[in-house]
Order: C-alpha cells, then structure tokens, then sequence
C-alpha cells in the first residue's frame, strides 16, 4: 500500500477515501476529522465531524449550535476506526484541543500535524512526538530567519515598558483564539496580578479558556472600564482593532503587537507597532526542521506557508518532500500576520 492509498491531497484538504473522510476540509464535506479551530481549518457546514471536546466547544462558540450535522468528541491518545483506518489524536501543542490525528491502515502510518508548537503553552497541552512514515507539516514560518525565542523575554518587554509609561494605554494586538489566552497566562506567570482588559471579541472564548481550569487571573471588558483604569494596564484586542476608531478611547497608547511575525522589523513598522513581541503559536524554523527529523518520516507534505524552504531543507537530507497546494489556510491566527477580521462580530 502506497500513502496515496491512505490519505490523498486534494484542493480542498487532505482526503481519506478509504475511511470516507477529510481533513481540515476548507469546503462543507460529509464527514470532517479536525485539527483545531482556528476557522482556517475548522469550517461550518459539514456532514459529520470527530474532533476533541474543545474543539467542538470553540465552534459552537463561533458558529453557534448547528455548526454540523452531528459531532463527536474524542480524546488525545483514543483511536477510531473510521472505514478500513484507524485514526488517533495526538496533542498539536498549538492552541486549546489542538491535535495532530494519526491515520494508519496496513501498517502505514501517517501523520497530519494541521498547525503545531513544539515549545510548552500554559494554555494547551505539550506537543507530542508521533513517530510515522509520512509526517504532513505546516510551514507558517517555515524560513531560517524565523526564530522564535525566549516568549518570558518578549513578556519581560511588555511589563518594562508598563513601569516605564504609567500613564500610557499598553494595547495589545493578539489573535482571538490561543494567542489572547496564551499571552495572559505568559503575564501571570511573570507576576503581573492587576487586572487585564479585553477586547468584547476576545471574551467568549477567554471566559471558555477560565472555565477550562485555565488560570487567566482578573479579566475585564475594556468597554466598561474608565480611561484612568486603562491607562498603564494591558488590553488585548485583535490586531485589526489596533488602527481602528476604537482604540481612539485609549490614553496615549502603546501599540503593542505579539505575532511571530513580529521577527520582521517591516512588518511592525508596516503595522505601525511600536513594540513588537515575537510570540508565536506556530513552530519557528528550528522547531519544523527538528520535529520533521524527529517523526523518523521518510516522506513529507507541507500544507501551508513557506513551503519552498522546509520542501528543500527535507529532501537535501534524504527525504521525499512536496508542497500540497491547499488553498485557504492561513487566514487566521500568525499565518498571515494581518488578518482584519474581528472574531464574534463584537467589534466593541
Ligand atoms: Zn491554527
Ligand atoms: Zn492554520
């Protein structure tokens, strides 16, 4: 048996025939295995749909009950049988439930990784080496000058300069889902105990985080707080909401932007970012060449991103590598680093 025969790329995502599903399908299909639920890889409108519990939670948050057809929750480390497969999730490391799912059939085993994070995340669980033949991979910073760093350092950053400007708004741009809760998490963990303002975007899924059992400390909305509140205290928003009329309200404000792109200097001036935080929920250069080496693959697919680089890097060590040319993902969170959409139309 050939991987064709297992999963098969098409324009739409990835296609298991023989277990008569999709993943991360980016158009409505009958039945849907989802990796998370940045909306770029978890859409409305399908059949069917396995994915974890949180998952699951994070669409119907978004898209409201009827989000599909029928769902079913599954388990890091539980396997289905799904058609003549066995499907497995593993923890993508990337946001809350993410998860990397294992197809294996005649003793083949593939490996879909959708996004993922090889360094620890307070917010989600570790990522998980899975060994596989073929290891499908992300590629959002799939470049060599891509290097995360140290995120304790970029939060040191952001606390300095809150000592530095009391009276100055620290407005943060953070992609609604994962980054907003991460960074939060990141500011309690260095200490920081005084009240954290939202964005309304940013709340559903913040107060879903909390009710997880994920220590986010004292949040509030930003709308009801009075401009002497705001001024020397972090308020999250998405990254749209930093040029928009309602960052206006804000006393003075340092804009502040956390996004793996932030690395490139032209990004944040191009943004009009006055302090950068590289904070990123994607794995950096380092963390994809050391994964994909890792996983033992001998084959490689890239799904989105920087294809070029980590295709090449792969086969000048030997191994069998290819683009995908799936189009439509990397329209939320750190995969383009400019998304103006605001999450749960609150634009408040
Ligand atoms: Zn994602
Ligand atoms: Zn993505």
């Amino acid at each position: 048996m050939r991987p064709e025969d297992i999963l098969v790329p098409t324009p739409v995502g990835v296609c298991c025939r023989i277990g008569g599903f999709y993943i991360d399908p980016t158009q409505a299909v009958d039945k849907a295995v989802i990796t998370h639920g940045h909306s770029d890889h978890a859409r409305a409108g399908h059949g069917a749909v396995l994915a974890t519990q949180e998952t699951l939670d994070l669409m119907r948050l978004r898209y409201g009950e009827s989000f599909a057809g029928s769902t079913q929750a599954i388990s890091y480390g539980e396997s289905v049988a799904l058609g003549g497969t066995r499907v497995t999730f593993h923890p993508a490391g990337h946001v809350l439930g993410s998860a990397q799912i294992a197809v294996e059939a005649n003793g083949l085993r593939i490996v879909a990784s959708g996004d993922y994070k090889n360094v620890l995340d307070p917010t989600c669980a570790a990522f998980e080496l899975v060994a596989c033949d073929v290891f499908i991979t992300e590629a959002t910073f799939g470049l060599p000058v891509f290097r995360h760093g140290d995120v304790d350092a970029e939060i040191a950053k952001l606390l300095h300069s809150l000592a530095l400007f009391p009276e100055r708004a620290h407005l943060v741009g953070a992609y609604a889902l994962g980054k907003a809760q991460r960074l939060i998490a990141l500011i309690r963990n260095a200490g920081y105990d005084k009240p954290i303002f939202l964005h309304g975007a940013m709340e559903k899924i913040t107060r879903y985080y909390a009710g997880r059992g994920i220590a986010l400390g004292r949040i509030e909305l930003a709308r009801t707080a009075s401009k002497a509140e705001l001024a020397g205290a972090v308020t999250l928003c998405p990254p749209s909401a930093l040029k928009e009329v309602w960052s206006r309200r804000f006393p003075d404000p340092v804009t502040c932007f956390a996004s793996g792109w932030m690395r490139v200097r032209a990004r944040a001036r191009q943004h009009l970012v006055e302090l950068p935080l590289v904070i990123s929920d994607h794995a950096d250069w380092d963390g994809l060449t050391a994964t994909v080496a890792a996983t033992g693959a001998s084959d490689i697919w890239v799904t989105h991103g920087q294809e070029e680089a980590l295709v090449h890097w792969s086969i000048t060590r030997g191994l069998q590598a290819r683009p995908l040319d799936i189009v439509g993902y990397g329209d939320e969170d750190d995969a383009d680093g400019v998304s103006e959409k605001t999450e749960l139309g609150d634009a408040t």
